[in-house]
């Protein structure tokens, strides 16, 4: 077992899947060693579900804090009796999603240490569909504890790339899988209280949900907005400032003749001001906002074309040492709600109405 804590030193593999590599993969994992690996979400950053140690080091390398949990990955639902009990209706969502991006919370078993969940009663847990992650896990035949594989703050990682800026030194072994399909972190479902619940929206979506499981199924209050002081958040990852650029990001709302004049106007002002500041747009306002550093999200038409981008827009934007930041807005409904969920955290829900 490597102790992580202070490291910068060791040289971290990057290797793109192979037999060898995915091999080499699991080795590492049973020795309690970390791996990132892609999976269609973001590439998570891995260790033995069952061992404790190896678990801690995932903490370590990221600068995560303790009280924020980690989600179990699968590549079979056999492994599922090892671990959790399951609720009523669970199997509808894994005959609709899995493998697929949807992480179901279950009662936890006295297996999973308390530090995989943070303490909690719960075990989140999902079986990845990526080619790479799937492989990995049944070369391993672990259940392997993984969050995303940024460092703590970071906006998650969608490239091998990515991965490497953070975890440069800090980690053995980098499985490289090209970009990530959806771009955001999976969908977070809470079966165990009553009426299903999202805690974090994702690529599944509220609608996806509702008909496989032929119910209503609400979404967290707190998915739209800031916690309020003192209350409690039903998925902990929520806490923390996950999402946020160094510089300030603002939403500007409103119809699409009114936008694109106001994002033109607070740049243009910041601008002038002396501060370094850009917009997030749609490629069909690239043109009309070419004064402004535009950054395209991507086609309004296209949501999951947006979601896909954002992260390593975000990433950009701190490369590049923007001050200042306005952002066009997408309705909240379909893969839109996990959207504003990132972008509305990194804006710090900060809206202006155009
Ligand atoms: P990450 O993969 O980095 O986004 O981290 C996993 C996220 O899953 C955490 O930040 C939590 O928000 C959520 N999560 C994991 N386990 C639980 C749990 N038992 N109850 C509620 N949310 C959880
Ligand atoms: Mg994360």
């Amino acid at each position: 077992m490597t102790d992580y804590q202070n490291k910068t030193d060791e040289s971290t593999r990057l290797l793109p899947a192979t037999a060898e590599s995915l091999a080499l993969a699991a080795s590492l994992l049973h020795r309690g060693d970390l791996v990132a690996f892609p999976t269609e979400t973001v590439y998570g950053l891995g260790a033995d579900a069952l061992n404790p140690e190896a678990v801690r080091s995932i903490f370590a390398a990221k600068g995560r804090p303790a009280d924020n949990p980690l989600i179990v990955h699968i590549h079979d639902r056999d492994q599922l009796e090892q671990l959790c009990d399951i609720p009523p209706k669970a199997d509808l969502l894994m005959d609709a999603f899995w493998p697929g991006p949807l992480t179901i919370l279950f009662p936890r078993k006295n297996t999973v240490p308390d530090v995989v969940t943070a303490g909690l009663p719960t075990v989140a847990i999902r079986m990845p569909s990526h080619p790479v992650a799937a492989a990995m896990l049944k070369a391993s035949g672990l259940p392997v504890a993984a969050p995303s594989a940024n460092l703590s703050g970071r906006p998650s990682p969608t490239t091998a790339q990515h991965v490497l800026e953070d975890m440069d030194g800090r980690i053995p072994l980098i499985l490289d899988g090209g970009p990530c399909d959806v771009g955001l972190e999976s969908t977070v479902v809470d079966l165990c209280h009553g009426q299903p619940v999202i805690l974090r929206p994702g690529g599944i979506t509220k609608e996806m949900l509702e008909s496989a499981l032929h119910a209503p199924v609400t979404v967290a209050g707190s998915v739209l907005r800031p916690l309020e002081p003192g209350e409690k958040a039903l998925s902990p990852g929520m806490r923390y400032k996950h999402y946020a650029p160094k510089g300030t990001v603002t939403l500007i709302d409103g119809n699409e003749d009114s936008v694109v004049p106001a994002l033109k106007q607070h740049c243009l002002q910041d601008l002038k001001n002396g501060r370094r500041s850009c917009v997030l747009c749609f490629s069909e306002h690239v043109s009309a906002l070419k004064a402004c550093n535009p950054h395209d999200m991507g086609s309004i038409h296209d949501h999951a074309e947006i979601a896909h981008r954002l992260f390593d827009i975000l990433r950009q934007l701190d490369e590049e040492g923007m001050e200042s930041v306005y952002s066009e807005v997408i309705p909240p409904e379909g893969v839109g709600l996990a959207v504003m969920n990132r972008l509305g955290r990194a804006a710090a829900f900060r809206i202006i109405h155009a």
